[in-house]
């Protein structure tokens, strides 16, 4: 399969070179070429299936011809080790768990995945890999345990000061080696830019392998599709009506939607989405106006989601060849704010005995409110709420068990290098890294 520029003003490339890249050269997204159709009868086979026989499918669908056979099926293996429960909050509104991987949250996947793909890869060459990553809190986690001593990559994690939660902070800054945190004085639209204008920096890019692993990398968001395909499995077999399912997606910058909304058009019979954001509206205001106007971002309770121009939108429009008719049929939205969110929290917790985490929680209400007769809702619980300990404890009144995993990592020491904003600060600190390369011999 070749991979397109969402702007067609860039050659095509093949996967490795959209991994590596990340970003196209004329600043678009990669996209697949085609969408290949799975089989009807694997459609219907879902519900006998395994996550990993699932996921090994999908991908083979997806990245078959690009990669032996065998060492696909290991990539997918290693990267779904995990369970993702589908469990019922209600009658007809189940949570897709994605939180039982190593750090707690749905992002695991897509970087475990870019991870194991980035390293053979890079089997038996020399080159370094710099991956950049802007993080509101658990990307840089996930990406940085998915590449924790990967050869031949090095990780820089760019988070926004004093708008992480600890437990997410100690989860990227704690690990040294192939991984360095930059704490950025600024916000997180701070840091995506920082890293967008990396990639696009000449002096940069001739000195250093840059590519990122934000969800504008495939490696990262395509992954994301296999537990679409699973949830659905999970749903059938207990019984739900195959053409009744909706899922409602916590979004921040729409990679984990458009993965599912790629899902339905691989075959998957998706009845329709539902994006869930919290104060920051913009996706919502395009739905509801057909106008599209990226804001600043303002900061929530579900801070992974507190995006102001969400870097997959591109994506979702080239899908529908910018048609908002064609979106409207099968995509719609709803905006919560955080007082909203939090008595969804609260209410769960309390009526169903089910602890929502507050991205959880958005999409939770979403079903809650938009879910129509004779529809199965689906929303994705992105994180494990004890990633949000002092928020959900503050709304519930209770105190919430931290999973011992997620304990270990407050134990580490805290390593970090602050910058300022400003992106010459960041060329400066990155130029400088190129005279110890050789860290990166040891891993
Ligand atoms: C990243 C994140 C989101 C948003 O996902 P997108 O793919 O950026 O839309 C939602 N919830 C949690 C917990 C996250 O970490």
């Amino acid at each position: 399969m070749k991979y397109r520029s969402t702007r067609n003003q860039s050659p095509e490339v093949t996967l490795e070179d959209a991994v590596v890249k990340g970003l196209a050269p004329d600043n678009g997204l990669y996209m697949p070429l085609s969408f290949p159709i799975l089989p009807s009868e694997f459609i219907k086979a879902l519900p006998s299936l395994s996550l990993s026989e699932i996921a090994t499918r999908v991908a083979s669908a997806l990245f078959g011809e690009d990669i032996k056979e065998c060492d696909l099926r290991n990539i997918t293996e290693e990267t779904m080790n995990f369970p993702i429960p589908l469990v019922e909050v209600t009658s007809d509104i189940l949570a897709l768990e994605l939180f039982h991987g190593p750090t707690l949250a749905f992002k695991d996947v897509g970087a475990r995945f870019m991870a194991r793909l980035l390293g053979y890869y890079n089997r038996g060459n020399e080159r370094i890999v710099n991956v950049l990553v802007a993080t509101s809190g658990d990307t840089g986690s996930a990406v940085a345990n998915g590449f924790y001593n990967v050869k031949g990559v090095r990780v820089f994690v760019l988070y926004p000061k004093d708008k992480v939660s600890k437990i997410q902070e100690a989860q990227f800054t704690t690990l040294g080696n192939n991984i360095t945190a930059l704490e950025i004085d600024g916000n997180f639209d701070d840091c995506q830019r920082l890293v967008k204008t990396a990639f696009l920096d000449k002096e940069l890019n001739e000195k250093l392998m840059l590519t990122s692993a934000n969800s504008i990398n495939i490696a990262r968001f395509l992954p994301q599709m296999f537990y679409y395909f699973y949830a659905y499995a999970q749903a059938v077999k207990s019984g739900k009506d195959p053409d009744s399912i909706v899922f409602a997606v916590p979004s921040g910058n729409f990679g984990n939607i458009t993965a599912g909304i790629i899902a339905k058009k691989m075959g998957l019979p998706i009845k329709r989405f539902i994006a869930a954001n919290n104060s920051n509206d913009v996706f919502y205001n395009y739905i509801i106006s057909g106008n599209y106007n990226p804001k600043k971002s303002v900061q929530t309770i579900a801070n992974a989601m507190d995006v102001g121009d969400p870097s997959n939108f591109v994506r979702i429009l080239d899908i529908y060849k910018d048609s908002h008719k064609d979106i409207l049929t099968e995509i719609d939205a709803s905006t919560y704010n955080d007082s909203q969110i939090s008595e969804t929290l609260l209410k769960t917790w309390q009526r169903f005995g089910y602890l929502l985490d507050p991205h959880g929680a958005v999409a939770c209400r979403a079903l809650e409110e938009k879910l129509k007769p004779g529809e199965t809702g689906i929303f994705l619980e992105t994180a494990h709420p004890a990633k949000f300990k002092e928020t959900v404890e503050g709304i519930i009144k209770e105190n919430i068990m931290i999973p011992e995993r997620l304990a270990e990592f407050m134990k580490g020491e805290k390593i970090n290098v602050e910058l300022s904003a400003d992106f010459s600060k960041l060329k400066e600190f990155l130029l400088s890294t190129t005279l110890d390369m050789r860290v990166n011999e040891v891993v």
